[in-house]
């Protein structure tokens, strides 16, 4: 890796550069935490519009209520399985 302040290369395992003295910055590696986070709120929001698109779509019809919950009530499990799976792996 390279200094950060004089852009020397330095050792991998070095506290402070060899070159000017500063102290190396050892970031902890952030595995697509942002990538998670982005992906939760996709699936709180794909959920959420799940449920204003069910509730605005629901139908009068007592015959045809009955296979659009089937429908919809999966979409929204899918939705919460999505949801839960994007917080886990974000922990
Ligand atoms: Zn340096």
């Amino acid at each position: 890796m390279y200094c950060k302040k004089c852009g020397k290369e330095i050792d991998n395992n070095a506290v402070v550069c060899t070159s000017c003295g500063c102290a190396v910055d050892k970031e902890p590696i952030k595995n697509g935490t942002k990538k998670t986070g982005v992906g939760v709120l996709l699936a709180l929001f794909l959920g959420v519009l799940g449920l204003i698109i069910g509730l605005l779509l629901y139908p009068a019809n007592t015959v045809e209520r009955d296979s659009f919950l089937k429908g919809w009530l999966w979409t929204v499990i899918i939705a919460i399985i999505i949801i839960i799976i994007s917080i886990g792996t974000s922990i």
